[in-house]
C-alpha cells in the first residue's frame, strides 16, 4: 500500500510538509489535478495557470529525482474530487492521503468533503499547515475574535516568531522504485493562450536563485527601495510564493543572512520584508474567518450601500491603459503585457477605480484575477478592499491617492512611464507625470485627454462614502 500526496499550492520538494510527512510514513505516490472548470468559476488567469504549468514539470523532475512518481489527472470541478480520489486510491491501495491546507471557502469545502468519504472508506488523511507560520484561527484578541487590524497581528507573530521561529524541512531522502509509471503533464492548463513567460525561470532551484539575488543584493535597500516601480527594490517572488514554488518559511529563512541569523534585530530591510511576508499571513487569517470574503461581500457590510457607477467605457479606458493619467496607464498597460505589477502600483490603480471613478471594486478585483501571474483570492481580495476603503483595517475613505503626485514621488523621472507608455517617451521628466498642462489644442498626439477632474471625482467619492455613513 501507498501514501499519497496531494500537491496543489504547494509545488516544491524542498519545505514540503505533506511530502516529507507522506515520504516518511512509507513508499509515495503524488497527486497533481488538472482542474479547468474550477479554474475558470475562480477567474484564474492563463498566465497563472501556465506558471503552474511550468511550475508543475520542473517538480515532476524533481519528483523523479526523488523515485516518487506523479500522478496528473483531470477531474474539471471540485465536487468531483473526492469521487476521483476515492477510485485512485482504491486502485493504488493507498493507505493515507497528505495534503497542506488552503483557505478559501471551496478550497475548505473541498477538502472536507475528501476528508469525510476517505475516512468512511477507512482511508486516513493527513492536512499540514503549510502556507502560513501560524494556523489560521489561533491568533486572536483577549475577546477571542480573529484580530482585525494589521499592527496588532504583526506584533502578536512578531513576539511568536521570536520565541520560536519555524525552520524549513530539508528536502526528503529518495525512497525505492516503486515501478509505477509518471503522466504526462499536459500541453496547456487553459483554452486561453497566455503571454510569454520567457522572463520567469521556472522551478525551485531557480526560485531560490532569484530569493538569494534579492537577498544579497536588494534587501538591504528594500526599506527605500521597495516603494519605486522603475527600480528592482522589492523580490518579486510572489508568483513563485502563490505557487508555491517557494515557502514563507524559505523566504525568512533566506532573509536572515542579512542579519546573521537573528531574527531579533533593528535592521529595517530585514523587518520591513518580513512586514510585507505577514501582510500576506494576516489576509490569509482574515480570509479564514470571514468566509463572505470568499463569497464576493465587503468585509464591511455597510459599503455593500455604495453606490457603485456602471461606466463601461470608463472601465474600459481603465482596463487598457487610456484614462489619460500615465501613472496609471502605464501600469495598466504592464500588468497586460507582463502579468505582474509592482504594489505601490497596484494601490494607485485600485484606488483610481474604486474611488476616482467609483466603479465597483469588485470588477477590478476580477480584472486582476484574470491577468496576474500571481493572483491570490486572499491578497489580491485584500489589496482591493483595503485600496476601496470597504476591508479590514483599510485606508480611510477620505485619503485618495492623487495619481499625479503619487506618479511624482515614485516615479520622479519618469521612467516606469516611459517604459509603457511610448507616446510619452520624449516628454520632460516634469511634465510626464501630467501631460495635459502642456496644452495645445491636440494634446499630445495619440495620448488620450484626462477621461475625468481628479478634484471633482474625488468630491464624489467623498459624498458616495459619506452618504453611507449618514444612512447608519
Ligand atoms: P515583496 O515586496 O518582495 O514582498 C514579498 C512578499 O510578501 C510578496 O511576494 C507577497 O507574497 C507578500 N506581500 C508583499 N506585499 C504585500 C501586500 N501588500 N499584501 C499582501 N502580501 C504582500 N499579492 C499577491 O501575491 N497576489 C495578489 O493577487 C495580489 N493582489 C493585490 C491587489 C492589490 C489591489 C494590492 C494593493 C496588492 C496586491 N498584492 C497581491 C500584494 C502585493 O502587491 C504583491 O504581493 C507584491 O507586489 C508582490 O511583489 P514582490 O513579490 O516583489 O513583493
Amino acid at each position: 500500500s501507498y501514501q499519497l500526496v496531494w500537491l496543489r499550492t504547494d509545488l516544491r520538494v524542498a519545505d514540503n510538509p505533506a511530502l516529507y510527512k507522506a515520504m516518511s510514513q512509507g513508499p509515495t505516490l503524488a497527486l497533481y489535478l488538472v482542474t479547468p472548470e474550477q479554474w475558470k468559476v475562480h477567474q484564474d488567469s492563463p498566465n497563472k495557470l501556465e506558471f503552474w504549468r511550468l511550475s508543475l514539470i520542473r517538480l515532476a523532475e524533481q519528483l523523479q529525482q526523488l523515485k516518487v512518481p506523479l500522478l496528473v489527472r483531470c477531474v474539471p470541478r471540485w465536487v468531483d474530487v473526492a469521487e476521483h480520489l476515492i477510485q485512485l486510491c482504491q486502485q493504488y491501495s493507498v493507505q493515507t492521503l497528505h495534503f497542506n491546507d488552503e483557505y478559501g471557502v471551496n478550497e475548505q469545502r473541498r477538502d472536507q468533503d475528501v476528508q469525510q468519504r476517505l475516512s468512511a472508506l477507512g482511508i486516513s488523511c493527513h492536512s499540514y499547515l503549510d502556507q502560513v507560520f501560524f494556523a489560521p484561527g489561533t491568533l486572536l484578541t483577549q475577546t477571542g475574535r480573529a484580530i482585525q487590524v494589521y499592527s496588532a497581528f504583526r506584533n502578536q507573530c512578531h513576539a511568536r516568531l521570536l520565541h520560536h521561529l519555524p525552520k524549513p524541512l530539508p528536502r526528503p531522502k529518495a525512497q525505492q522504485p516503486v515501478g509505477i509509471p509518471p503522466d504526462q503533464i499536459p500541453e496547456r492548463f487553459s483554452e486561453v493562450e497566455a503571454i510569454s513567460l520567457s522572463d520567469w525561470p521556472m522551478g525551485e532551484s531557480a526560485a531560490h536563485s532569484l530569493l538569494e539575488l534579492f537577498v544579497s543584493e536588494h534587501l538591504a535597500q528594500y526599506a527605500k527601495a521597495r516603494d519605486f516601480p522603475a527600480q528592482t527594490g522589492t523580490s518579486r517572488l510572489s508568483p513563485y510564493l502563490t505557487a508555491g514554488v517557494l515557502s514563507v518559511r524559505q523566504c525568512v529563512q533566506a532573509a536572515l543572512s542579512l542579519t546573521h541569523g537573528h531574527f531579533d534585530t533593528q535592521h529595517s530591510g530585514f523587518i520591513t520584508w518580513v512586514d510585507e511576508l505577514l501582510w500576506r499571513e494576516f489576509y490569509r487569517h482574515i480570509l479564514h474567518a470571514y468566509p463572505r470574503l470568499s463569497r464576493g461581500y465587503a468585509f464591511k457590510p455597510e459599503t455593500e450601500a455604495l453606490l457603485w457607477r456602471q461606466a463601461p467605457e470608463d472601465l474600459a479606458a481603465w482596463q487598457q491603459g487610456r484614462t489619460g493619467f500615465p501613472i496609471v496607464d502605464a501600469a495598466m498597460r504592464c500588468l497586460k503585457a507582463t502579468g505582474w505589477l509592482h504594489n505601490r502600483l497596484r494601490m494607485i490603480v485600485a484606488m483610481f477605480l474604486s474611488k476616482n471613478l467609483l466603479i465597483d471594486w469588485r470588477v477590478g478585483e476580477q480584472w486582476f484575477m484574470q491577468h496576474l501571474l500571481d493572483g491570490d483570492l486572499a491578497q489580491n481580495n485584500g489589496g482591493w478592499q483595503w485600496s476601496a476603503s470597504t476591508g479590514t483595517d483599510a485606508v480611510p475613505y477620505f485619503r485618495l491617492f492623487n495619481p499625479i503626485t503619487q506618479s511624482e514621488k515614485f516615479d520622479p523621472q519618469g521612467d516606469f512611464i516611459r517604459r509603457w507608455v511610448p507616446e510619452l517617451a520624449h516628454v520632460s521628466a516634469q511634465k510626464i507625470h501630467n501631460p495635459a498642462t502642456l496644452g495645445g489644442l491636440f494634446g499630445i498626439s495619440g495620448y488620450p485627454r484626462p477621461i475625468l477632474d481628479l478634484a471633482q471625482s474625488r468630491k464624489r467619492a467623498l459624498q458616495a462614502f459619506k452618504s453611507l455613513s449618514s444612512h447608519q
